[in-house]
């Protein structure tokens, strides 16, 4: 425990039980060092009493018995779903700037004594650690603002929690995007203002085609390059009567244009004022899956 102690900041890995390697934060020996100093120092199983004890009090590293990275990461993101685990503790998935989708341990999440629970569709700041697989561990969990509480109606809810599931099932963990990431946070400080929020669902989803590469341009066939009035599209492409692949979805020169706009519109005012009706929200719902699965 003297050398352990002399080595100061240095990570330390120690091996206990059978055969747990754990690796300890100098907060961790500091907690030891202070513990062992009361303690008999002849008897080895109270060290390791002493240790295991430490290591429960360090919460964060107690999780994967201390096998997780030194140094804390920071980032912000936007929790797409969440979960209880256990009785207090949760996992959320954020969409966050710095490393795409994210799945985040909380311990004690979920408990009723915590003041602030980090609900779906709210953006926070996050400090944390990877362990050893892809899941993190929170250290500490800021919360800058919470996209529903303005929501006065269900389809306001309904179109958040559609973007938020379309991340989920387009984004791979750990892929970074965090253009997509500033668009999805707009997207929900706006869709407060929607006329129609459908427009806002439909837009992000070829969106999302389009930052992924999976979308190209509507105005001629992909396979034989003829300029089109009708398009047949599928995924992010559009195709001729002679060339649409089975499961095309014809749409007429209106809806192509209107979808078009949905897909490279810059303007938040001209979105706020575009009304979907259902066929448009089925087609891009359509394609958007279709992108997906090509
Ligand atoms: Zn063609």
């Amino acid at each position: 425990m003297e050398n352990a102690h002399r080595r100061g900041l240095e990570p330390l890995t120690t091996r206990f039980e059978a055969g747990y390697s754990i690796r300890l934060s100098y907060r961790c020996l500091k907690i030891c060092h202070i513990l062992w100093a009361q303690t008999d120092h002849t008897d080895q199983t109270l060290f390791f009493e002493v240790l295991r004890y430490a290591v429960d009090i360090s919460a964060n590293l107690a999780y994967t018995h201390g096998l997780m990275t030194a140094t804390p990461l920071h980032t912000e993101g936007i929790v797409l779903r969440q979960v209880p685990y256990g009785n207090y503790d949760q996992i959320a998935t954020l969409f966050t700037h710095d490393v795409g989708v994210l799945a985040l341990f909380i311990k004690g999440g979920s408990s009723p004594r915590r003041k602030a629970p980090l609900t779906g569709l709210t953006c926070a700041e996050i400090v944390y650690q990877f362990g050893r697989g892809d899941l993190a561990f929170s250290r500490e969990v800021s919360i800058k603002h919470r996209y529903h509480e303005s929501w006065n109606n269900y389809s306001l809810f309904e179109s958040g929690a559609a973007m938020a599931k379309m991340l989920l099932d387009s984004q791979l963990p750990g892929k970074t995007a965090p253009q997509l990431y500033a668009l999805f946070r707009l997207y929900l400080e706006r869709l407060g203002s929607a006329q129609c929020p459908a427009a806002f669902v439909a837009s992000f989803g070829l969106k999302i085609l389009k930052h992924d590469g999976l979308a190209r341009n509507y105005k001629s066939c992909s396979s034989c390059h003829d300029i089109l009035e009708h398009i047949w599209a599928y995924g992010g492409e559009a195709f001729c009567r002679d060339h649409a692949p089975s499961g095309a979805v014809y749409n007429n020169k209106e809806d192509t244009e209107l979808m078009m706009t949905l897909m490279h519109t810059q303007s938040f005012s001209e979105l706020t004022r575009t009304y979907v009706g259902p066929d448009i929200v089925k087609t891009t719902r359509l394609l958007f899956e279709q992108g997906l699965d090509r």
